[in-house]
């Protein structure tokens, strides 16, 4: 078979199940074959090997099934770094960059700000903040699996950080500047209807209680004493709830205009 005749296969079996079928087959040929894209695409008449057709083709079985494309390649790129990223983290979202640029905004605020990030995952928010604000930012996860990915993207980005295996806010004593995270926040029911790919993610980073505010609630309690401000990613339907708190102080909205960060201010209190 050559890389057209593989191509076309590949969008063709994938159709039903993808909405980027044609995408998929492009990104994953190019992993089995270890070329880039420039390759696939300007030598379409190609013979591929027996083994890399198996390969392929056993590839397209798993995201068939919704096995996510990111866990197959171990890449998903995040405010244009390149995150490794397997079974045991969250695979990092684009909307998740506004989280990023929020604590950006509020860093602005401090001349040498201590900056902690709750529920790191893969690391790609703490890293992202190191990389962009030059600055050694704090990154906790109750998972220590995942913390083994954070720590491998921050080696091979070169980010300066420290990284804590707890949950929450346990270790942390006062005296910090912002609290980022991107915590659970999905409704237990809710769960079950969301898109086959997302059952391939770590449940314990996605889910939260029976309202999906149970995490986001404890952070606001918890951050209070100790910290000026707390930015969070929270679901479209939790407006109601980030604005029923004194201490709310900002809400953004992403592209597709659902709210996504709330801010809290507790220099106040
Ligand atoms: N901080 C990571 C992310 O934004 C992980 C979040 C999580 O595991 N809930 O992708």
């Amino acid at each position: 078979m050559t890389i057209r005749e593989a191509l076309k296969y590949a969008a063709d079996k994938l159709k039903e199940s993808s909405n980027s079928y044609n995408l998929d087959a492009l990104i994953l040929l190019k992993f089995v074959l270890n070329k880039n894209e420039v390759f696939i695409l300007s030598n379409p008449e190609v013979l591929i090997k027996e083994s890399d057709l198996n390969k392929f083709d056993n590839l397209i079985n798993k995201r068939k099934e919704g096995y996510p494309i990111a866990y197959i390649t171990h890449h998903k790129e995040f405010y244009g770094f390149d995150f490794y990223v397997d079974e045991s983290v969250l695979i990092p979202r684009p909307e998740t960059e506004l989280l990023v640029d929020t604590a950006i905004k509020y860093s602005k605020k401090f001349d040498h700000p201590k900056i902690v990030d709750i529920g790191t995952g893969s690391g790609c928010v703490a890293i992202t903040l190191s990389k962009l604000l030059n600055l050694k930012i704090f990154a906790s996860d109750i998972s220590s699996k995942a913390l083994k990915i954070a720590k491998k993207n921050a080696k091979h980005l070169d980010a300066q950080l420290e990284f804590i295996c707890s949950d929450k806010l346990l270790w942390l004593d006062k005296g910090v500047d912002i609290i980022v995270s991107n915590p659970p926040y999905i409704k237990k029911n809710d769960y079950n209807n969301l898109q086959k790919e997302i059952k391939y993610e770590p449940k314990n980073a996605l889910i939260a209680d029976k309202n999906g505010t149970a995490v986001i609630g404890d952070l606001i309690k918890e951050s209070k004493t100790k910290c000026s401000y707390l930015i969070v990613e929270i679901g479209y339907d939790q407006e109601k709830f980030v604005k029923s708190f004194d201490q709310f102080k900002e809400l953004i909205y992403d592209y597709s205009y659902l709210p996504r960060v709330a801010v809290f201010d507790f220099t106040q209190i």
